[in-house]
């Protein structure tokens, strides 16, 4: 008797451990994990796009966009860039608007339906302000500042960054950043990081003469250690800051010329690069670079269709596993993707009236990229499809 009612607990024990196993993972992992596995089996390339500055009222006319464009074009990847514009609770102090997390959770939820990974992007280190209005955080902590005796209209600069040797700003901007992991249920941060010019100002007295290859390896190493080793999520950045411009043929904005390029080698090899080059060039180097140093790499194009099909025919060549697909910027297609969306209905809609406006025009231009790039993607030219 004893035996036989151990063996039925066995037996038993034997079911629910089979009945409980997900066939791609551990059945102990978060419904994210499992569904992260799920869409890598799923998706060999990333076909990836970057939105900026999403509004709330309008997160109809992004699961539009989903619908009606990711989905036809089968992209699979979203990158949302929300930087302030989210209701912090960890910081009311900043004050900042947006999306809330239920508006988050509620968008991750709706791209996962159609098979698409949400990655939320938070500006790290540069683009404090944008023209005469600055961020939320260097407003309220003026005091985390890199250069703060440029006038409150920023007249001079491009952009604010805040000090990479202050350790108070990591206090506040993790919890910002944890925020938006929790909101988003994300499994992958993109951090930002171009477009650094002022870092290791002489006028910073804790930066002033420090080597800015360091200084900025010391940023992405304490971002790598929180997001990837702290809370087990992907990292990603933009590169143009870790390209000498002395060695690379892309000028002061696509490369590095402040010295920031030697952090390439201080910083860890999991972290993806997204390699983001608009212009027509008869090459792009730094996307075999990236790979070669150990990178997993995103080429990233913008609105010129042609300068797109040459990074995807550039990114073909002698593409190896790092290579993981492409990255369509939406800069100006509107925060929720509404211009980008509008272009791409009017499009796919012979006869149908072609708006005039500048912002329309450029999503037009984003719309035709984002065609023209896929369509190169697909031919697989010379058996050489781009794909881990
Ligand atoms: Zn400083």
């Amino acid at each position: 008797m004893q035996r036989t009612r151990l063996a039925l607990s066995l037996l038993a024990m034997a079911v629910i451990a089979l009945g409980s196993r997900s066939p791609l993972g551990n059945a102990a992992e978060p419904a994210s994990g499992t569904w992260l596995q799920d869409w890598r089996k799923a998706n060999p390339a990333w076909r990836a796009l970057h939105l900026i500055g999403p509004q709330p009222e309008r997160l109809g006319l992004t699961k539009e966009l989903i619908t009606t464009l990711m989905v036809p074009a089968r992209m699979n990847v979203l990158v949302l860039e929300v930087n302030y514009g989210f209701r912090f609770q960890s910081h009311p102090e900043l004050q900042c608007r947006g999306l809330d997390k239920s508006q988050a959770r509620n968008l991750t939820d709706f791209c996962r339906q159609h098979g698409i990974r949400l990655i939320p992007l938070f500006n790290c280190l540069g683009h404090q302000s944008w023209a005469s209005r600055t961020g939320a955080l260097l407003t309220k902590y003026p005091q985390f500042d890199e250069t703060p005796h440029v006038p409150p209209d920023n007249k001079g600069i491009y952009c604010r960054e805040w000090c990479p040797s202050l350790p108070e700003v990591d206090k506040v901007v993790f919890d910002l950043l944890d925020e938006l992991i929790d909101a988003f249920d994300a499994d992958a941060l993109h951090v930002g990081m171009d477009e650094v010019f002022l870092i290791g100002d002489e006028k910073c007295p804790r930066c002033r003469g420090q080597d800015k290859g360091e200084l900025f390896a010391g940023v992405v190493n304490r971002l790598h250690q929180h997001l990837v080793k702290d809370k087990g999520i992907e990292m990603l950045m933009w590169g143009d800051r870790l390209l000498d411009a002395a060695v690379f043929p892309y000028g002061s904005w696509e490369a590095s010329k402040t010295g920031s390029h030697t952090a390439l080698g201080l910083i860890p090899k999991d972290i993806i690069m997204c390699d983001w080059h608009y212009e027509l060039r008869k090459d792009y180097p730094s996307v075999r670079f990236f790979q070669q140093q150990g990178f997993r790499v995103l080429p990233a194009p913008w609105k010129k269709p042609d300068a797109a099909v040459a990074l995807i025919r550039c990114a073909r060549q002698d593409a190896t596993d790092k290579m993981l697909g492409i990255l369509f910027t939406g800069w100006s297609a509107g925060g929720n993707g509404e211009h980008l969306l509008a272009a791409w209905k009017a499009e796919a809609t012979p006869g149908a009236d072609q708006a005039t406006a500048q912002r329309q025009e450029t999503g037009r231009q984003i719309a035709a990229t984002i065609r023209a790039g896929l369509k190169e993607l697909d031919s697989e030219k010379d058996n050489k499809p781009l794909k881990r």
